[in-house]
């Protein structure tokens, strides 16, 4: 299921880390074994009560003068606008309502997107509660008030978000055709390839009043079947920070990978495999995608008999949380491969949805377990009892132990290669979740 995002924007100051850090609290998703892969907190994963989405600070203002917050906050907007399902508008009791602010709040007004307004840093709230009324003034509906500090009037913010997911994602959800991310470092042959595909020089930039958006979404028929294919390359954003760009570049990276089903991750095979490829790797990874690594510009590189094991293996280290992904050496240029690439997809779609039959399950457990004794601590050992799939995309297993704590990482990675030995299981991810039963 494709999570909602749910994107922060305010001006500097009135609690927009603060309240960041509330939400996405312990739920950050740090992967363990994900290594060299670092979060930094542009987004989290939140759960609140039965839902789960992804949030995005959409970043840093250095406040220097006032015209430069102003049109920081625009760039800001935008991107939420860009990128999100829903937009908190987060405003500051103690300034009170600035003109920054009227100014932000026209211009999410005129966007299709749900907004909800939030007013921070009321702590006391019957105190404070006239001065919240004031922001009613912005037009973009009732205020909640919020102590991002206190963790005072979250539930209710929430509330008024996930309100808003319903009509925004179950469009999307019932259709049937396969959503497929092309990401990757700039440069890498993002475009290229979806030219190549589509078989035609697509102009994808369109400039509409000094931003660039919409329009990423591509049709492609391959074999009478659809398939979308969900463009990150085509947003260029014009910023001069750099820190801006990759702020953006990762935004970008996570919202189009958290609607796609299957992640095609592009890598230059000139430059060669780098951290930074693992990065956007581990974005596709820790969200249970599809994952296909394309190496692109196969065609410019000297090659023998050696060179794609010697490729291969560069890869599989660096991207070694994820040996399941599928690799492919393509060309965009002479469009090698390129027709290998929807098999794939349609084989990873496969495997992602693949479902297991317990009984099945349980024979292949019962036998894992003979042959590798599960661990022990201070003489208790680790008893598995059962194990089911419970849900699909990414298949995902509920395992049932007698105490969680003796459950290694090691030994669930063990069932999970038995596993993949019986179904393959190529290209996706498997999640486990282990629960107790006495
Ligand atoms: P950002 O620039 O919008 O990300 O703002 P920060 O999250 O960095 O917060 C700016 C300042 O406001 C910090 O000093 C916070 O401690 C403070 N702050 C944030 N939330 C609250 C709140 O709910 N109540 C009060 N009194 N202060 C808060
Ligand atoms: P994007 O930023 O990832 O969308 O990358 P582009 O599609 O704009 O490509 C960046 C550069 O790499 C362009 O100069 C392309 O012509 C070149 N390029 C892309 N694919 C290939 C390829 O398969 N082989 C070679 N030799 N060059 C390529």
């Amino acid at each position: 299921m494709s999570k909602p995002i749910v994107a922060i924007v305010g001006r500097p100051n009135v609690g927009k880390s603060t309240l960041f850090n509330a939400l996405a609290g312990e739920n950050i998703s740090i992967v363990k074994d994900t290594p060299g892969v670092t979060r930094d907190r542009i987004y989290a994963d939140v759960t609140w009560l039965n839902h789960s989405f992804t949030i995005i600070d959409t970043g840093g203002i250095e406040p220097e003068s006032s015209d430069v917050i102003l049109s920081q906050m625009r760039e800001q907007a935008l991107i939420a606008m860009d990128t999100a399902d829903v937009i908190i508008f987060l405003t500051d009791v103690r300034q009170g309502l600035v003109d920054s602010d009227a100014k932000v709040a026209d211009m999410l007004r005129r966007s299709s997107k749900p907004v909800v307004l939030a007013v921070n840093k009321v702590d006391h709230f019957e105190r404070q509660m006239m001065d919240v009324y004031e922001f009613y003034n912005l037009g973009i509906g009732e205020p909640v008030p919020i102590s991002a500090e206190g963790k005072q009037g979250l539930g209710d913010l929430l509330d008024q978000v996930a309100a808003h997911f319903e009509d925004s994602r179950s469009a999307e959800e019932g259709d049937e055709i396969p959503k497929v991310a092309i990401v990757g470092k700039p440069n890498v042959g993002k475009s290229s390839i979806i030219n190549k595909l589509l078989g035609q020089n697509r102009v994808i930039v369109s400039d509409v009043a000094g931003t660039t958006r919409d329009a990423i979404d591509t049709t492609v028929r391959w074999n009478g079947k659809d398939y979308v294919f969900i463009d990150t390359a085509g947003l260029r954003r014009k910023s001069k920070v750099r820190e801006e760009l990759e702020r953006y570049s990762i935004i970008r990276t996570v919202t189009a990978v958290e609607r796609a089903d299957v992640v095609i991750v592009v890598i230059d095979a000139v430059e060669g495999i780098t951290e930074q490829d693992a990065k956007i790797a581990g974005i596709a990874h820790d969200r249970g995608k599809g994952i296909i690594v394309a190496i692109n510009k196969w065609d410019a590189i000297e090659k023998n008999d050696k060179t794609v094991n010697e490729f291969s293996g560069k890869v599989r280290s660096i991207l070694s949380f994820m040996p399941y992904a599928e690799i492919l050496f393509v060309s965009a240029v002479t469009g090698q491969r390129l027709p290998k690439l929807f098999d794939t997809i349609d084989m990873v779609l496969e495997n992602q949805t693949l479902r297991v039959a317990t009984g099945v399950l349980n024979e292949i457990l019962t036998e894992a377990v003979a042959l590798q004794q599960p661990p022990s601590d201070k003489g208790k050992r680790l008893k598995i009892y059962y194990m089911t799939e419970v849900a699909v995309k990414p298949p995902t297993f509920v395992v049932f132990v007698n105490d969680k704590k003796l459950m290694h990482f090691s030994y669930l990675r063990y069932l999970e290669n038995r596993i993949r030995e019986s179904f393959g299981f190529r290209g996706t991810a498997l999640k486990f979740i282990v629960r107790e039963r006495r």
